[in-house]
C-alpha cells in the first residue's frame, strides 16, 4: 500500500521523498484508521490527506473553514491532474449541481467543502450515499473554544463519528497546546485513533530583532539589501501607520498595497487579491490580515511594531515561509514600543486577574527582543519544547550581542527617576543625567539635585537602551497617566541597595551586515543566472494568469529555483527537478525547457 503512495508523491506531486510524519500518517489511514495530525505550517499536511484519499477508493472529504483558499488548493490539485473540486457558499447553483452530480458519478479523488454546508442534511444524505474514502478536518484547533479562531460550525463535526463510523477521519492543525489537542480528540470522538506530533520548529525562517533607530529607513535597507521582487507582509499597530508606511515605500519604488479594518471589503480584497497573484507585491497591514493567507511564497514578514505576545508573534511571523525555503522574520523594536504596551496595558479596564496574564504574555515578549542568547530557544521553550543547541539561524546566533556590566548605570537611572518624584519620561530624565538644561528643568530647579549631570560617560542613545532593558526587565514600570512618566518597582531594591549586578545588552550601532537567509540570490553566481530566474519566474507568470491562477499554482519557488540551478535541458531531465510531476511535465515542460535551452544559448554570449 505503501508503494503506491510513494509511486503517487513521485508522479503526480514530483517530490522524491515523504517529509517529519507524512510516511507514517499515510500508512495509518491507509489501512483505516483515524488521527490526529499536528505539523508545523509549511511542515506538509495537506498531503497527509491527499494521497490516502488517492490510493483508497472513493472520494475523501476535506473540510475547511476557510473559504478563500478552497479555489487555490483545489486549482494547485487540478494542475497536478488530481481530480478535485469544492462546495462553498462562493459557487453558483449550478456549478453546484454539477459538482454534486460529479460526487454522485464517483468521479472526484477529493472534495473540499466549507463545514456549514456538509452539516446541512441534504449534504449529510448525499454523502451516506456516496463511497467515501476518509473526511479531513483541516485547522482542527476550530473546535476548541479556547482557542482564538473557535467556529461553531466545528463543534457539530461530532455528527461525522455517528453517521460515518466506519470512514477513517484526519484532523489537522499547526497550532494546538494541550489543552486544545484533548479537546480536539474529544469533540472528532479521534480517542481511538493515533496522534502525530511534529515539533513546532520553522527552521527556514531567520528570527531577527533590531534596536529602532529610523523604523522605516532600516525596514527599507532590509528590502533593498535583501528581498528585492520578494513577496512579504510588513504589520503595524495602527491603521494610521499602515496607510504611511505604504505610501512611503511606494514613493520609494516598492509595490507595497496597505491593508486594514478601515477599508472597504472591496480595496481590501483587491489588495490581497494582488498580493496573491502578482509577484513581489509588500502588503503593509495591521493583524486584520493574515487569516487564511495560505501564499507559500511570502519571503519576509516583518514588524514595525511589538506584537502583545509571543503567540500573535509566532503566528504572524509563520506566514513567511511556507514552501520551506529560506526566508526573514524581521522586527524593528525601541523604548517607545515597550512604554505604549506596558502603558495600554496598565490602563486597560480589564479584570486584575486579565490583566496578569496579558502582563505575563507582554514579559515574555519583551525577553525575547532583550535576549542574548539564541532567539529560537527561547520561542520554543515558550511553546513548550525543547531545542538543545543553539539553532545558528536567527541574528544572535549569527552574531553574539555583546553585554557589558550596566549596574552602575542602571542605578544612576533609578536614582534619577526617584529623585525627580516619579513624575517624569524618559526624554526629561536623560537630559538629566546628562546635565543639559532646559526651560523644564530650570523650572522645575531640577539642575539643583544630585543626580543632575552624574551621567556624562554614556551618550543619549546608550541612556535610551538602559531606559529600555530597565522598562523590559521590569525594574521600572510606565504610569498610567499617559505621559510615560517611570516609576520604580518593588524589583530595583536589592539593584539600589547594591546586592545585585545587572548586565545589559550592547546596542548595535549599525544594523549587523548578515548573509542574506535568501539563500535564492546569494546562490546566483553570475548575471545569468539571474536572468533565467527572471525569465523563467516571467513565463511562469503567463502560464499563471492565462489560467486565471496565481503564478504560485503553477510551480512553487523552489521549483523554479532549481530549474535556474539544475537547467534541464530534456524533457526527461526536467522531469528529475522536485515539484515536476506527470501532468505538469506535460503541461509546462517543453516551454520550460525551450526557454532553459535558448537563454543557454544566447544568454551567456554577450
Ligand atoms: P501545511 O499545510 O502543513 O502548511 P502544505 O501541505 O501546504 O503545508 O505543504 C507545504 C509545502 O511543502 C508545499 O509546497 C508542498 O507541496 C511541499 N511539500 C509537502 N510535502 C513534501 C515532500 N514530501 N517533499 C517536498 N515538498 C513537499
Ligand atoms: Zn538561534
Amino acid at each position: 500500500m505503501i508503494q503506491s503512495a510513494l509511486q503517487i508523491l513521485r508522479t503526480t506531486f514530483g517530490y522524491e521523498q515523504f517529509r517529519l510524519n507524512q510516511e507514517a500518517v499515510i500508512d495509518h489511514l491507509i489501512k483505516g484508521g483515524s488521527a490526529l495530525v499536528l505539523m508545523p505550517t509549511g511542515g506538509g499536511k495537506s498531503l497527509c490527506y491527499q494521497i490516502p484519499a488517492m490510493v483508497r477508493s472513493g472520494t475523501g472529504i476535506v473540510i475547511s473553514p476557510l473559504i478563500a483558499l478552497m479555489q487555490d488548493q483545489v486549482s494547485s490539485l487540478i494542475q497536478l491532474g488530481v481530480r478535485a473540486a469544492f462546495l462553498n457558499s462562493t459557487l453558483a447553483v449550478s456549478d453546484a449541481k454539477r459538482v454534486e452530480q460529479q460526487l454522485l458519478d464517483q468521479q472526484l479523488d477529493l472534495l473540499y467543502i466549507a463545514p456549514e454546508r456538509l452539516l446541512t442534511p441534504r449534504m449529510l444524505d448525499l454523502l451516506q450515499r456516496t463511497p467515501l474514502a476518509l473526511f479531513a478536518i483541516d485547522e482542527a484547533h476550530c473546535v476548541s473554544q479556547w482557542g482564538h479562531d473557535f467556529r461553531p460550525e466545528y463543534i457539530q463535526l461530532s455528527i461525522l463519528q455517528e453517521r460515518f463510523p466506519q470512514i477513517p477521519r484526519i484532523a489537522l492543525t499547526a497550532t494546538a497546546d494541550e489543552t486544545t489537542r484533548a479537546d480536539i480528540l474529544q469533540r472528532l470522538g479521534l480517542q481511538r485513533g493515533r496522534s502525530f506530533i511534529s515539533g513546532f520548529d520553522r527552521p527556514n525562517i531567520r528570527y531577527r530583532i533590531t534596536e529602532k533607530r529610523n523604523a522605516r529607513e532600516q525596514l527599507l535597507s532590509f528590502l533593498e539589501n535583501e528581498h528585492r521582487g520578494d513577496a512579504g507582509i510588513v504589520y503595524c499597530l495602527s491603521r494610521k501607520k499602515v496607510e504611511d508606511a505604504a505610501d512611503w515605500l511606494r514613493q520609494r519604488g516598492w509595490n507595497a498595497l496597505p491593508y486594514h479594518a478601515g477599508m472597504t471589503t472591496e480595496q481590501r480584497e483587491r489588495n490581497q487579491r494582488q498580493f496573491l497573484t502578482e509577484e513581489g507585491v509588500v502588503i503593509v497591514a495591521t493583524i486584520a490580515f493574515g487569516m487564511g493567507i495560505d501564499k507559500p511564497d511570502v519571503r519576509f514578514v516583518a514588524h514595525l511594531d511589538l506584537p502583545k505576545s509571543l503567540e500573535s508573534y509566532y503566528q504572524e511571523t509563520g506566514r513567511a515561509g511556507r514552501d520551506g525555503q529560506p526566508a526573514d522574520a524581521w522586527m524593528a523594536y525601541g523604548l517607545q514600543d515597550v512604554i505604549m504596551l506596558r502603558q495600554m496595558l496598565e490602563s486597560s479596564q480589564a479584570e486584575e486577574r486579565h490583566k496578569r496574564i496579558e502582563r505575563q504574555k507582554l514579559e515574555a515578549m519583551l525577553g525575547l527582543c532583550e535576549v542574548t542568547g539564541c532567539r529560537r530557544q527561547v520561542l520554543l521553550s515558550y511553546f513548550g519544547e525543547r531545542l538543545d543547541r543553539p539553532c545558528g539561524n536567527c541574528d544572535t546566533c549569527l552574531e553574539p550581542p555583546q553585554t557589558w556590566d550596566g549596574t552602575e548605570a542602571a542605578r544612576k537611572a533609578l536614582s534619577c527617576i526617584y529623585r525627580t518624584g516619579q513624575r517624569f519620561g524618559v526624554n526629561y530624565l536623560i537630559d538629566i543625567l546628562l546635565g543639559k538644561t532646559n526651560e523644564r528643568n530650570q523650572r522645575f530647579g531640577h539642575h539643583k539635585i544630585s543626580t543632575w549631570g552624574i551621567g556624562t560617560e554614556l551618550d543619549s542613545s546608550q541612556w535610551r537602551s538602559v531606559f529600555r532593558q530597565l522598562v523590559a526587565s521590569g525594574y521600572v514600570t510606565v504610569d498610567i497617566d499617559g505621559h510615560g512618566s517611570l516609576r520604580l518597582t518593588d524589583q530595583c531594591r536589592p539593584l539600589l541597595r547594591g546586592e545585585q549586578r545587572l548586565m545589559l545588552r550592547k546596542d548595535r550601532k549599525k544594523e549587523p551586515k548578515q548573509k542574506p537567509a535568501h539563500s535564492r540570490r546569494s546562490s546566483f553566481v553570475s548575471d545569468s543566472d539571474r536572468r533565467l530566474w527572471e525569465a523563467l519566474r516571467n513565463l511562469r507568470k503567463e502560464c499563471a494568469d492565462q489560467q486565471g491562477v496565481p503564478p504560485y499554482v503553477v510551480f512553487h519557488d523552489a521549483t523554479l529555483m532549481q530549474m535556474a540551478e539544475l537547467r534541464p535541458r530534456t524533457l526527461s531531465e526536467f522531469k528529475e527537478i522536485s515539484g515536476v510531476g506527470q501532468h505538469k511535465l506535460e503541461r509546462y515542460g517543453e516551454q520550460f525547457v525551450a526557454l532553459i535551452c535558448n537563454h543557454d544559448e544566447t544568454g551567456e554570449i554577450v
